[in-house]
């Protein structure tokens, strides 16, 4: 059986989409994965072991209150890793 953390992805997919809004901002891989690792520890885990359990995590993930909460963890992530960059 394979476990999951699903907000990995999540994270990961709202993080490429707000790259454009932030011109100017390193997001090279070691930076890429700072700011992931950063709100990962600020949301819940969403843990999946079946096909069936990741659909239903994606939907869970994109809700209206998720993805406010998703946004504001990349955002102060960023914020972050922008003032303490490890390069
Ligand atoms: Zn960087």
């Amino acid at each position: 059986m394979v476990l999951k953390n699903y907000m990995e992805d999540c994270v990961l997919d709202k993080l490429n989409e707000l790259i454009p809004q932030y011109p100017g901002r390193c997001f090279c891989e070691n930076c890429m994965i700072d700011i992931a690792n950063l709100a990962l520890n600020h949301l819940p885990p969403k843990y999946v072991s079946t096909e069936k359990g990741q659909v239903f995590a994606r939907v869970e993930c994109f809700s209206r209150q998720s993805e406010v909460e998703i946004v504001k963890q990349i955002a102060a992530a960023i914020e972050k890793v922008e003032t303490h960059p490890r390069h």
